[in-house]
């Protein structure tokens, strides 16, 4: 058989399975309410968590952005692409999480490849929660480091894989807030559980950032923790808005990261007006309360809406709200019911999330208001 005859045949397959994905067309900037081939929907599917991606002031920072250093980088960080805007982003994010130094990079994926191959590799071992996103996962393979998964926020199983570790250098890595469940890690035990082990605990705040803790500096201030211990990510294309990540910690963290994370050195550096953007959406994010506010109260109206519904709501308490309808199929065609009448909510199925788990996974926006989400309420009811 050919190449493409074999790919056909999976691609078959997976069609058969309900395991296909579909690209949809956005032809409208990202927001609540949306123009989607062709036809006007209101959507639940962005992590634009508080409705930052369309904000007029983050345009008007970028675009003064593009007028002062162009379009393009055009070299990487290390060589002349590091812009004094950059720069001066880096210092705002540090800041703006309590933390001594931080270091951008181009994508949420890049940082944990970077940082986690950058601090362990032969010899080491890493825990990670079995539900923490794929690119920790696929961190930890590239590392080479031993990868030991523990079953979700399985402490006594983490503490029992962490007292028989061989292993000098050990990372825990987990999400802060886990991308398709919507919970929050206990990490004051997670750290305290490094602290005993002499471990270090990466946590990957890509969507408790600008959402949880005071004034949304994230997980870290939602617990009120603040330890050497903690190495900070999380990404800058969600609540914040734009595009991008950062890693924070300490400043020997942050230089042994300039020195050895490869998907920092090796890639030409973001564009430097989307770090203006960012330094806009850090003072956005820090003095409008009414956004995560706004986000407390559509959480609390959805669950209560839901509460008799035919599939249960995960209990969440962040704006990724899950109704688990199990087989994949049925989330597929409940999507597509939900489409039809104007509401577009995606259905996440395997590998995405275990075996017969597929869910909808609803996400809400301070875009949205509550005549959204009643009627996203009212619909799914009468579906069932
Ligand atoms: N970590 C988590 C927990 C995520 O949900 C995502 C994005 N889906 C990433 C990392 C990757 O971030 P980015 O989209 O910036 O690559």
């Amino acid at each position: 058989m050919s190449l493409h005859a074999e790919l056909a045949a999976d691609l078959e397959l997976r069609e058969a399975q309900g395991l296909r994905r579909r690209r949809r067309l956005l032809a409208s900037p990202q927001r609540a309410r949306v123009r989607v081939d062709g036809s006007e929907f209101v959507a639940f599917c962005s992590n634009d968590y508080l409705g930052l991606a369309a904000d007029p002031r983050l345009t008007a920072a970028a675009r003064d952005g593009l007028e002062r250093y162009g379009v393009g980088a055009g070299a990487s960080h290390l060589i002349l692409g590091h812009s004094a805007v950059h720069h001066d982003l880096e210092a705002a994010l540090a800041e703006f999480v309590r933390l001594p130094r931080a270091l951008t990079f181009s994508t949420g994926y890049m940082a944990n490849m970077g940082a986690v191959s950058a601090l362990v590799g032969r010899g080491d071992a890493i825990f990670a929660d079995r539900l923490n996103h794929a690119s920790l996962n696929d961190a930890a393979l590239v590392s080479r480091a031993a990868f030991k998964r523990y079953a979700h926020g399985d402490l006594a199983m983490l503490e029992r894989l962490l007292k028989n570790t061989p292993a000098r250098r050990r990372l825990v890595i987990v999400d802060a807030v886990f991308s398709m469940d919507g919970d929050i890690a206990p990490v004051p035990e997670l750290l305290d559980l490094c602290v005993r082990h002499d471990a270090y605990l990466l946590i990957d705040d890509a969507h408790g950032f600008g959402v949880l803790g005071e004034q949304g500096r994230g997980t870290l201030a939602h617990f009120g923790i603040g330890s050497d211990r903690v190495i900070y990510m999380a990404t800058l294309g969600k609540a914040a808005g734009v595009a991008g990540a950062f890693v924070a910690g300490s400043g020997e963290l942050i230089e042994t990261l300039i020195q050895n994370a490869r998907t920092y050195i090796y890639t030409t550096a973001a564009p430097p007006a989307l770090a203006q953007a960012l330094l806009a959406s850090l003072e956005v994010i820090g003095k409008e309360d009414w956004r995560r506010e706004r986000l407390r109260e559509l959480i609390t109206q959805l669950r209560a809406g839901l509460a008799t519904a035919s599939w249960p709501l995960l209990p969440s308490q962040t704006p990724i709200q899950p109704l688990m309808v199990g087989d994949s199929r049925q989330a597929m065609a409940l999507s597509e019911r939900l489409a039809a009448s104007g509401l577009l909510v995606p259905a996440i199925r395997p590998p995405t999330v275990p075996q017969g788990t597929a869910r909808l996974r609803i996400s809400l926006s301070a875009d949205h208001d509550s005549a959204d989400v009643q009627r996203l309420v009212d619909a799914l009811l009468e579906v069932a």
